[in-house]
C-alpha cells in the first residue's frame, strides 16, 4: 500500500505535531485505510513532548525522503517544508496561514481564518460523525490552546473558542485556562536552556531600510524567572548583534499573564527604537504595559519608523 505521509512545517510547534497525528488519524478512519502517516519536518520542542505523552501518544518519525506523496498541515509555503524539492508530490493543503502556494495541478486546499489548523480538523471530526475520545481530546484541546495563546491570541476566534469549550467537555478538563497556564510553563521552562537558545527559540530577521533587525520572542507565564538572567541575554545579544550583522536586536519576553513585555534591546539606532517602542529604555531594556505581538505590534511599529 502507498504511504502518504501528514506532515507540519519546519522547526514544528504543537499545532503542526497534532494537527499531523490527527489528520492522518481522521483521513485512515474516514477511508478506512491505514496508508497515512503522521511525520515531522524536525525535533519536536519541549512542550509538544510533554502532551504527546501525558496523552499517550507516539512521536512522529521525521520525514527526510522527499520522493513521498504528503499532505501538508499547518503551512503551505515552500520555505516551511521540510523539503524544498520543486516538484514535491503534495496531495492536499490544510492550513490557517496566508497562501503563498502554486501547484502544478488541482489539489485540495482548505484554509480557515481560524486559531490553529487542529480547530479545522476538529470540525472535520464533527462533521463525519467521528469520535474523539478523550484522549484525542486532550491533544487537540492542547494545541488549539497553544496556537491560541489560551485564547488571548488576536488570531483566536469565536469558533476556537466553542471548540476548546467542545474539546475540554470530552477531555474531562474542567479549568482549561489552568491547564493552558500548566502548559505554557513546560513551554517557557527556561532554566536548562543557555542565553543563546533562549533567544533563537522563536527568532526571526526582519528587514527594513536601515537594515537587518533581529527579533525574538519568549512567551512566559514567569517573567521573573526570564529577568533573573537579562544581563547574560543582553550580553549574547551583543554577540548575536555583531556577528550577525544587525543594526539591532530585540526580545521580546512576553508575560501572557501579565499582558506586557519585558523588551531587551541592543542598538546602534538607539533614538528610532524608542521612537519605534513608544518608551524609554533603561539598561537596554523597558517593560511595556499591553504590549503582546511581535507580528501586529512591534513590527508595524518598527516599520513606521525605520522605513520612513
Ligand atoms: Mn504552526
Ligand atoms: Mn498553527
Amino acid at each position: 500500500m502507498e504511504k502518504i505521509y501528514v506532515i507540519g512545517h519546519k522547526s514544528p510547534d504543537l499545532d503542526s505535531v497534532v494537527a499531523a497525528i490527527t489528520y492522518a488519524d481522521f483521513k485512515n478512519k474516514k477511508e478506512n485505510t491505514e496508508k497515512y502517516i503522521p511525520a515531522v519536518a524536525g525535533e519536536i520542542n519541549q512542550v509538544t513532548e510533554f502532551v504527546l505523552e501525558k496523552y499517550g501518544f507516539a512521536k512522529p518519525e521525521i520525514l527526510t525522503d522527499d520522493t513521498v506523496k504528503v499532505i501538508l498541515v499547518d503551512h503551505n509555503e515552500i520555505s516551511q517544508r521540510f523539503s524544498d524539492v520543486e516538484d514535491l508530490e503534495i496531495e492536499e493543503v490544510l492550513d490557517h496561514h496566508k497562501l503563498n502556494f502554486s501547484y502544478g495541478s488541482p489539489i485540495p486546499i482548505l484554509v480557515k481564518a481560524w486559531g490553529s489548523t487542529t480547530s479545522i480538523i476538529y470540525k472535520k471530526y464533527q462533521e463525519n460523525n467521528i469520535e474523539i475520545n478523550e484522549k484525542l481530546a486532550g491533544l487537540m484541546l492542547s494545541a488549539v490552546l497553544d496556537d491560541t495563546v489560551i485564547t488571548k491570541s488576536p488570531t483566536c476566534t469565536e469558533t476556537d473558542k466553542e471548540i476548546i469549550a467542545e474539546l475540554s467537555e470530552i477531555a474531562g478538563i474542567k479549568d482549561w485556562q489552568a491547564y493552558g497556564i500548566e502548559m505554557f510553563k513546560v513551554k517557557s521552562s527556561i532554566v536548562s536552556l543557555d542565553a543563546e537558545e533562549i533567544i533563537k527559540l522563536d527568532f526571526k530577521d526582519f528587514e527594513f531600510k536601515s537594515g537587518i533587525i533581529g527579533a525574538g520572542q519568549v512567551e512566559t507565564v514567569d517573567l521573573a524567572e526570564v529577568e533573573s538572567r537579562q544581563g547574560d541575554l543582553i550580553a549574547k545579544m551583543e554577540e548575536i548583534k555583531s556577528s550577525g550583522g544587525y543594526h539591532s536586536v530585540i526580545l521580546m519576553i512576553t508575560d501572557i499573564l501579565k499582558e506586557g513585555s519585558l523588551v531587551l534591546v541592543v542598538t546602534d539606532e538607539l533614538e528610532k527604537i524608542e521612537q519605534a517602542l513608544d518608551a524609554k529604555l533603561d539598561d537596554n531594556k523597558v517593560y511595556i504595559e499591553g504590549l503582546l505581538s511581535r507580528k501586529k505590534q512591534l513590527t508595524p511599529n518598527l516599520t513606521k519608523v525605520l522605513d520612513k
